[in-house]
């Protein structure tokens, strides 16, 4: 069999050693630059790579072809293959069948990360031998190939989803569905909702989905289509006969007859969307029947993760909190929901189609001035203009955090939460974040 991996990024190359290990003639070809490290490991394992093209005669003639998820489905190669009927797939659909392993697959528009870590704090403090893949670290692909874990806890993206056939997750989650990438699903809403809940297509009695019953996307969904898995709810304000619910400061999981109850103030992870996260993962914890003493505790010293909230510096009693991964609006809409005290807000970036009016009720409460990071700030100052103070436009990090420093008092905070993705005067959200602590850093 002949296997093309498309893409020599992570998880082109763990698919491509999985390949080899499994029999197939592989070739990895890359339409840009494969990374020297990434290189070196194709040719200690004798397989055959190329960069900067795409030699059509050779990946045309593949049985299988794994897609690596930056690859849009419109790239010519891929159009092309799909018109010839050659399988194409995702690296965790590759994967798949070469594991006994169980799987948690979390999806969703938010919180997949830190769900997922948590999810993997969870089942790793409780002693299980537990791997993390999909959009995070080390390709699944690879260390199924190196048949190392008994569970895996995988973040997958809807574009790992989309090439999908067979995956069947043990426990999938979707931790909430707000529009994003619209522009990989021919800004088709319903197409981009599909492709998420692809998660669970597979699935059978045997299986769980665990929701967010608030979601409207989600709660709509499993009304009109089926699922076969059985379903576990999660909920901010309703009372459920099963599922994950907050009541009265507590976090109550009722799931198999058992029931789990935890006082709120002991969660590390603080707003209310991280006790979404945490219903989340407790289920999938509970189900996987680790015990209600390690949840408690793991949950209790659970530190989060860089670039979500992350509480940087106290300066002059001014906490500044750095939220780069906030590129969407529905991110920030829980950000500032968390602020408790008058907070400078560092936003923008390049726009996906924001429809900032979700969030003037929070920024009218809760803020007292706006610094506008990004090349075009248009959309921001006719949004909040009239809504604030002090509106100020800058071009680059350290003006923007002098200038946070200049209008705050003691007891204040300022947050970058950009609403936008970075890439107009940043590498990427971990750049834009580094940035910021550095500068923050530097006062
Ligand atoms: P993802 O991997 O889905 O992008 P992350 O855990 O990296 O999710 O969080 C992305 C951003 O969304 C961060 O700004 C974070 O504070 C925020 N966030 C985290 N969990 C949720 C949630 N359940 N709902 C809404 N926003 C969330």
């Amino acid at each position: 069999m002949r296997l093309v991996v498309l893409g020599g990024g992570e998880s082109g190359v763990g698919t491509a050693i999985l390949g080899k290990k499994k029999g197939y003639e592989v070739f990895v070809s890359d339409f840009g630059k494969i990374k020297e490290n990434y290189k070196e490991v194709l040719g200690i394992n004798g397989i055959v790579w190329e960069e900067s093209q795409h030699t059509e005669d050779l990946i045309l003639n593949a049985d299988v072809v794994m897609k690596s998820p930056g690859i849009p489905d419109k790239a010519p190669i891929v159009k092309k293959l799909i018109e010839k009927g050659i399988s194409v797939i995702s690296e965790i659909e590759f994967a798949f069948p070469f594991t006994d392993a169980k799987t948690i697959g979390i999806t969703g528009s938010n919180g997949k990360t830190t769900t997922t870590m948590l999810t993997y704090h969870l089942l790793k403090s409780a002693g299980l031998n537990v791997g993390l893949g999909g959009n995070i670290g080390k390709s699944f692909a690879w260390q199924v190939a190196e048949n190392k874990f008994d569970v895996y806890v995988l973040e997958l993206s809807s574009f790992q989803l989309d090439g999908i056939i067979n995956y069947r997750p043990d426990i999938a989650i979707i931790t909430n569905i707000s529009p994003d990438h619209l522009d990989r699903y021919e800004y088709k809403y319903e197409k981009y909702i599909d492709a998420k809940f692809r998660i669970t297509m597979n699935q059978t009695e045997e299986d769980y989905l665990i929701y967010d019953v608030d979601d409207e996307a989600s709660s709509n969904w499993l009304e009109q289509n089926k699922t076969k898995a059985q379903l576990i709810p999660f909920s901010l304000v309703k009372t459920l006969e099963k599922g994950a619910t907050i009541n009265d400061n507590k976090m109550e999981i009722k799931i198999n007859q058992e029931e789990f109850i935890m006082d709120t103030e002991h969660i590390a992870l603080e707003g209310k969307h991280n006790l979404k996260n945490a219903m989340a993962a407790s289920s999938a914890a509970r189900l996987m029947q680790i015990r209600k003493a390690t949840i408690r505790e793991s949950l209790s010293n659970f530190q989060g993760v860089e670039h979500r909230l992350e509480k940087v510096l106290k300066i002059q009693n001014v906490q500044y909190i750095n939220d780069s991964k906030a590129t969407n609006v529905n991110a920030t809409f829980f950000a500032l929901d968390s602020m408790n005290v008058p907070t400078v807000w560092i936003v923008g970036g390049v726009d996906k189609g924001n429809d900032y009016n979700e969030l003037m009720a929070l920024v009218r409460e809760k803020v007292k001035a706006i610094i506008c990071l990004g090349v075009d700030n248009r959309k921001i100052i006719d949004a909040f203009g009239n809504v604030v103070d002090m509106m100020v436009e800058v071009n680059n990090m350290k003006d923007a955090v002098k200038t946070a420093q200049r209008l705050t008092e003691k007891g204040d905070a300022v947050l970058l939460s950009p609403a936008c993705a970075s890439f107009d005067l940043f590498e990427n959200y971990e750049d834009r974040g580094r940035q910021f602590k550095q500068a923050v850093q530097n006062l």
